[in-house]
């Protein structure tokens, strides 16, 4: 952790489409909510982007000595759940059970901290239940016929103000709605708070039907909760922009009478042949597919490899680059280490502490990219330059001291941008079977302590065992 340096952090809000000086709302602490996916399918690398970019502004921020406050959740309750869970003739709650748990693997995978809450829509009901009524009786939303909750959008005199749009260009769009005769909406703007069950579907009881929630409130209802009335950043994909997050203000600042967020951020699209991918579209490639073929540090490094608000278009030859690119910090890091084990001398003599203050330079210029509305792109470019300077100026001369505190900066800036550039050695399998044999004969001896120490020793080494009615059976994690 370093000192904080907040006044020169600068973020891109859309709000008020600038660069803006960070402050946050409570010193040293950031409250930042990333809106999840909707869990139906195995998550596509477009999903991944957010998850990847807003992991790296939290580990930036925390890196600059801010506590995080991290909230992202899962919609769990949508169409597209119901529809998946109809087919497979299971309750919508194994679809997306299962989907979260698949969620959360890829997440780990791609080296994406957990949330500090991970909360699912299903589980947050009654806060929604309180919220729209808080909005009824503020006259900010009315209840229609058949129980259908609307909110009022002309009442909210600031709508628009996140996507910049018109309320009466918007009006115009929308018009259609109102000539149908079948909508019993008061005005085309208007959108969903809460709806009426539909035959097998999943619903909970409320004042006004039974029935589930509309899908912006479930973001309002969340933030509020983990978070409080006023956040520091709310953040998603550029889609989400409107209606998602331009409905999320009006009901959250409408019901609570404060500003919502202070910075709103948005990641653009990755795109495969220049188009949004997306699972409707069904030009996508899940995190599972791309697995496949590449560590998923790879993808890590291909995404971080461009501006967050660049579009980015994934192609073969951008992942081997990526690939490649990777692979140099990697190999400096080995070359670091097959140093380390003979290194010539302990301290650094003169010559190597003025060449650790040079490499402090780089950081420095890490540093300046990721203040500058975190452009890791430019952040990559650092380490990059730390690598050439690495291998440049080591060899078997330098000393312990030297090598050690060029690692220590080389893992730390990777480390923000949450790439493992460190590779355990992977151990054989007859190493393994070894100590496994090892360990059955200390059980046999009663000699459990040795037994355990030999277990331990494998799970630090990424060797997971299982003791099954066949026998020890093991696997890599
Ligand atoms: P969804 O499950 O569709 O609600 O998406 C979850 C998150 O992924 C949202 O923040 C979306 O904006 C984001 N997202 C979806 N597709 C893409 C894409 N092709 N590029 C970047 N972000 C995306
Ligand atoms: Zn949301």
């Amino acid at each position: 952790m370093r000192c904080m340096k907040e006044e020169n952090m600068k973020i891109y809000n859309t709000l008020s489409k600038k660069k803006e000086e960070f402050i946050p709302i409570e010193e040293g602490k950031v409250k930042m909510y990333v809106c999840g996916p909707t869990v139906y399918n195995l998550i596509h690398i477009g999903n991944a982007r957010p998850m990847i970019v807003f992991d790296t502004v939290r580990r930036y921020m925390e890196h600059k000595g801010y506590e995080v406050n991290y909230v992202s959740n899962f919609t769990d309750v949508d169409d597209k759940i119901i529809k998946k869970a109809i087919e497979e003739g299971v309750d919508a709650s194994v679809i997306s059970e299962r989907y979260i748990a698949e969620c959360k693997k890829d997440m780990e995978a791609m080296n994406v901290k957990a949330a500090t809450t991970h909360p699912k829509a299903t589980e947050e009901i009654c806060g929604m239940l309180d919220m729209i009524g808080t909005l009824i009786e503020k006259g900010h939303a009315y209840v229609a016929a058949d129980g259908t909750v609307y909110f009022r959008t002309r009442s909210f005199k600031e709508y628009g103000k996140l996507s910049h749009k018109n309320l009466d260009d918007l009006q115009g769009g929308n018009r259609s709605l109102l000539v149908t005769g079948e909508d019993q909406k008061e005005d085309s703007l208007d959108f969903v708070l809460w709806k009426p069950k539909k035959e097998g579907e999943p619903y909970w009881e409320s004042p006004w039907c039974n029935g589930r929630p509309g899908w912006h409130i479930e973001c309002s209802v969340m933030s509020k909760k983990y978070l409080g009335e006023e956040i520091d950043i709310h953040a998603g994909g550029e889609d989400l922009v409107f209606p998602h997050h331009e409905n999320e203000i009006a009901q959250s600042e409408a019901a609570n009478g404060k500003q919502f967020a202070k910075y709103w951020m948005h990641n653009a699209f990755l795109n495969i042949d220049n188009k949004k991918m997306s699972k409707s579209a069904g030009n996508f490639f899940t995190v599972r597919d791309i697995s496949e073929k590449y560590d998923l540090q790879v993808l890590r490094f291909f995404m971080l490899s461009a501006h967050y608000r660049s579009q980015l278009n994934f192609s073969a030859d951008l992942m081997e680059a990526a690939a490649n690119g990777y692979e140099r910090i990697v190999t400096s890091v080995s070359n670091l280490n097959y140093l380390l084990e003979n290194a010539a001398s302990a301290t650094m003599n003169e010559e190597e502490k003025a060449l650790l203050k040079e490499a402090e330079d780089f950081v420095t210029k890490f540093d300046e990219a990721m203040d500058d509305d975190f452009n890791t792109a430019d952040a990559i470019s650092a380490i990059f330059e730390l690598v050439k300077f690495i291998n440049t100026n080591t060899s078997a001369e330098s000393s312990k001291e030297f090598l050690e505190a060029l690692k220590a900066e080389i893992i730390m800036l990777s480390d923000i941008c949450g790439l493992i550039v460190e590779k355990k050695e992977e151990m054989l399998d007859a190493d393994i079977e070894a100590l496994i044999a090892e360990r059955q004969a200390a059980r046999k001896e009663k000699n459990f302590a040795r037994a355990d120490e030999i277990r331990d020793e494998l799970l630090s080494k990424g060797i997971i065992l299982e003791d099954t009615r066949e026998g020890v059976k093991w696997k890599r994690a």
